[in-house]
């Protein structure tokens, strides 16, 4: 017996997601079915708006309704140092931490030759780009520490040094392979003021 369409198109989709198996699709898909038609009016609307309403900023590859975003916008932020984050959802991390106020560059990714992921998918040209106008006295690099991360940072460091400007690197009180997004906020407040010149 198959499930009827729209359910089977349903389940197809939740597969798509990361970490989510046929067997937790199909739970997912029953319960969609169950649930109020104003939270699935609101969750349809959502999968849609995530999409169309949000961009990255043009200058540094968060993601946000106005370009440029917020923070690239603020006139309070110091402009003098940028950290390097891997993801969009790391900017929250360190926002959410409150003793960082400097400007931030999403590189969207690491170096990775396994999975094809070379210098020109990431958001390097962008960054160099920004230390040209030497209003930038540091940059932090804030990769996660797997060896992905670790030879990103590498290449980062290599790229920029010769400018003169200072990088440094969060001092590892991260885990081995951990993800920014799970570290604490005390975690991130150490490995910020631990951070070391590279
Ligand atoms: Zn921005």
């Amino acid at each position: 017996m198959q499930y009827p369409l729209p359910i089977a198109k349903l389940i197809e989709s939740y597969m798509k997601l990361p970490g989510i198996g046929q067997k937790t699709a199909t739970r997912l898909a029953f319960f969609t079915l169950n649930m109020e038609n104003e939270d699935i009016q609101d969750f349809s609307k959502s999968l849609v708006e995530v999409k169309t309403e949000l961009h990255y900023c043009s200058i540094c590859g968060n993601i946000t309704q106005a370009d440029p975003c917020e923070i690239c916008r603020d006139e309070r932020v110091d402009r003098s140092t940028i950290l390097v984050v891997e993801q969009p959802k790391d900017i929250l991390s360190f926002e959410n931490m409150g003793e960082y106020f400097g400007l931030y560059h999403v590189l969207n990714g690491v170096l990775s030759p396994m999975d094809g992921v070379s210098v020109d998918d990431l958001n390097i040209k962008s960054l160099i780009k920004r230390l040209q106008d030497h209003s930038v006295k540091e940059v932090i690099l804030a990769l996660n520490s797997s060896s992905e991360g670790e030879a990103t940072a590498m290449y980062l460091s290599k790229l920029i040094k010769p400018s003169g400007i200072k990088v440094s690197r969060l001092a590892s009180g991260l885990a081995v392979g951990s993800d920014i997004e799970y570290a604490d906020d005390l975690t991130l407040k150490r490995a910020m003021t631990g951070r070391q010149e590279v």
